[in-house]
């Protein structure tokens, strides 16, 4: 490793830069829900797509009923009666009534219709004690989408609204971008499996959870390889593996100055992967390059769980929303107001775990415990992280800060 640390923005920028969007294909609906459309969708259908009742009760021409009410009752006979899924040739003459559901097609010669609760409910004849407005309780075509309307934008994320107006309108599937398959590999002879016995000198493997989560969490399809000793063959064999199934490889440890830095040491020699040190803390140590024949693309991350999970949002999370086509890469800052002095290390950026709240109407933050890079349970407890810029090495309680939230979709 080099003395000279690379910025923050530089080492993201390398990564987004050799990293590109998945191609789209068509994908079913369901499959589409949470990514972003590659396509404009224009309405190939109308919003109601025919005039349809907003209620159970009776089409009528409204001249027949408008003198209706409790004192004088208006009488008409019932001519047929309509369901919703019930195309009918019933026309309603000039003073009948067709009996309507709430949704089936509006006969021809009504224009409105007239509520059950107005009526005596007659099956042979109405009593009408009550006169709707003109065109009331009839839902009128292309009231809502007019064929042609555009209903979403290329690049927009499909949530649940948007994929319900998509099968509205008759659509099956979409053009999206899939979800890209990110393996994750922690590495570490000292580590083992969570459910497994713990010798004196082993520790579970929390990272390769955390970072499949939290790669999940971005929308990625995560594949959780686990734990990989610290011996060069037995690294590059399970990488190996797993370059078939995989659009991103990330790895957790093995990247620092130790005589036991696997990951290094067995991609080293390939001269694809580069490794140097960020100016950020935590998380000094990385490295990104690609691996195999079809050049997957793998970012290689610090084996300190807070380390690992801050280098993952401000590296792997970018990559991933790239590869979906789906901007902003990085997550909205705030402004927040520190309730108590933090310290931060000269020439480096600090991600520093925080934990936000309202104080007189403005959003604080309070630094969580002594930050430690290897406290999972503070960075568990923490919601946001407090940017320090790197030539701050000071910050007062009551200055405000820059502030990441960790909860938001965005
Ligand atoms: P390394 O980057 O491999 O030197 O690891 C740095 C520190 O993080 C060491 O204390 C490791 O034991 C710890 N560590 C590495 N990988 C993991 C992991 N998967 N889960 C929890 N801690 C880890
Ligand atoms: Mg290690």
């Amino acid at each position: 490793m080099t003395d000279a640390l690379v910025s923050v923005e530089e080492h993201r920028e390398r990564i987004l830069a050799a990293i590109h969007p998945l191609p789209a294909f068509d994908q079913p609906l369901m499959e589409a829900f949470g990514l972003s459309a590659a396509e404009d969708v224009h309405a190939a259908v109308a919003l109601p797509g025919f005039d349809n009742s907003a209620m159970d009760g009776y089409a009528v021409a409204h001249a027949d009923v408008s003198s209706a009410s409790a004192e004088s009752p208006v009488h008409l006979p019932v001519v047929g009666e309509i369901g919703a899924g019930q195309a009918s040739l019933l026309a309603v003459s000039p003073g009948t009534a067709v009996k309507i559901m709430t949704g089936a097609p509006v006969p021809a010669g009504a224009d409105s219709v007239v509520p059950y609760e107005w009526t005596d409910r007659g099956v042979a004849n109405v009593v009408i004690s009550r006169a709707p407005e003109p065109g009331q309780h009839v839902r009128l075509k292309g009231q809502d989408v007019t064929e042609g309307d555009l209903l979403v934008e290329a690049g927009a994320v499909l949530g649940a609204r948007q994929i319900g107006l998509l099968a509205a309108v008759g659509r099956a599937s979409v053009r999206s971008r899939p979800r890209p398959r990110v393996v994750v590999l922690s590495t570490g002879s000292e580590l083992r499996e969570p459910g497994s016995a713990l010798g004196r000198d082993s520790i579970y493997d929390g990272n390769s959870f955390l970072l499949a989560a939290a790669a999940r969490q971005a929308g990625a399809i995560a594949y959780r390889v686990g734990i990989v000793p610290d011996q060069p063959r037995a690294f590059l064999g399970s990488l190996n593996d797993q370059l078939v199934r995989a659009d991103l490889v990330v790895t957790s440890g093995g990247v620092s100055m130790g005589d036991y830095d696997v990951v290094k040491e067995a991609l080293s020699p390939l001269g694809t992967v580069w490794f140097g040190g960020v100016a950020m803390q935590p998380g000094k140590p990385q490295g990104f390059g690609t691996v195999g024949e079809d050049a997957v693309p793998i970012i290689t991350l610090p084996g300190n769980p807070v380390s690992s999970y801050i280098s993952f949002e401000q590296f792997v999370l970018p990559a991933i929303r790239r590869m979906m086509g789906r901007t902003p890469y990085t997550r909205p800052e705030a402004d927040a107001m520190l309730t108590h002095g933090l310290r931060s290390p000269d020439g480096r950026r600090q991600f520093a775990r925080g934990v936000l709240s309202v104080v007189d109407g403005r959003l604080a933050v309070t630094p969580v415990g002594p930050q430690g890079s290897h406290m999972i349970g503070d960075l568990a407890e923490s919601d946001s992280l407090i940017v320090v810029p790197e030539d701050v090495t000071w910050v007062e309680a009551g200055e405000t800060v820059t502030v990441l939230p960790l909860d938001e979709d965005f």
